[in-house]
């Protein structure tokens, strides 16, 4: 992690860069090498295994993950992801989101797919994700295409989540 990193606010729902979609990276530069290791540090310091840019303001298709335990750190930059192949078998995993802080769901989602990516290099490379860091990256991907993983939940549940964000974003406008 270079010194330099810096951390950066993440944004909350129901802000509207959450919901858009955002844009493709057509030349990966120092800046954007800068972007990946703040976004790489504000995603550790929050902590979570994923972070996208649009969670931290920037309209643009790059993603950040470490699904590795603890002592063994799996970080994975992508610029441009797309997801190539998914399997047809599908599992159910609880999902939270740095967006949507304390709540959490079942969301079901292909168990294993291809994603296709450049490194921060500019490099093409691929790789075949299942378990936690397949739900991650399609996690991670949906949030340059403006979705949140409320979105694949029952309506019953997302209702309640939805309810129980407008009452926390209500009390701290009082606060403020
Ligand atoms: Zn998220």
């Amino acid at each position: 992690m270079p010194v330099t990193a810096k951390l950066m606010p993440i944004i909350k729902m129901p802000d509207p860069i959450l919901r858009r979609t955002a844009m493709p990276v057509s030349e990966i530069t120092d800046g954007t090498r800068q972007l990946l290791d703040d976004m790489t540090a504000t995603m550790y310091d929050a902590p979570g295994i994923g972070l996208a840019a649009p969670q931290v303001n920037i309209s643009q298709r790059i993603i950040v993950m470490d699904c590795g335990k603890d002592d063994d750190s799996k970080l994975i930059k992508m610029v441009n992801p797309e997801i190539i192949d998914v399997s047809e078998a599908h599992t159910l995993l609880e999902e939270g989101c740095l967006s949507i802080p304390d709540q959490t769901a079942d969301v079901e989602r292909p168990a294993e797919v291809k994603v296709q990516y450049l490194d921060e290099n500019g490099v093409s490379q691929s790789i075949v994700a299942n378990d936690l860091l397949a739900a991650c990256v399609q996690h991670e991907i949906d949030h340059l295409n403006g979705v949140l993983f409320i979105d694949h939940i029952s309506r019953l549940k997302r209702d309640m989540i939805l309810r129980r964000i407008m009452k926390e974003t209500r009390q701290s406008t009082l606060k403020n």
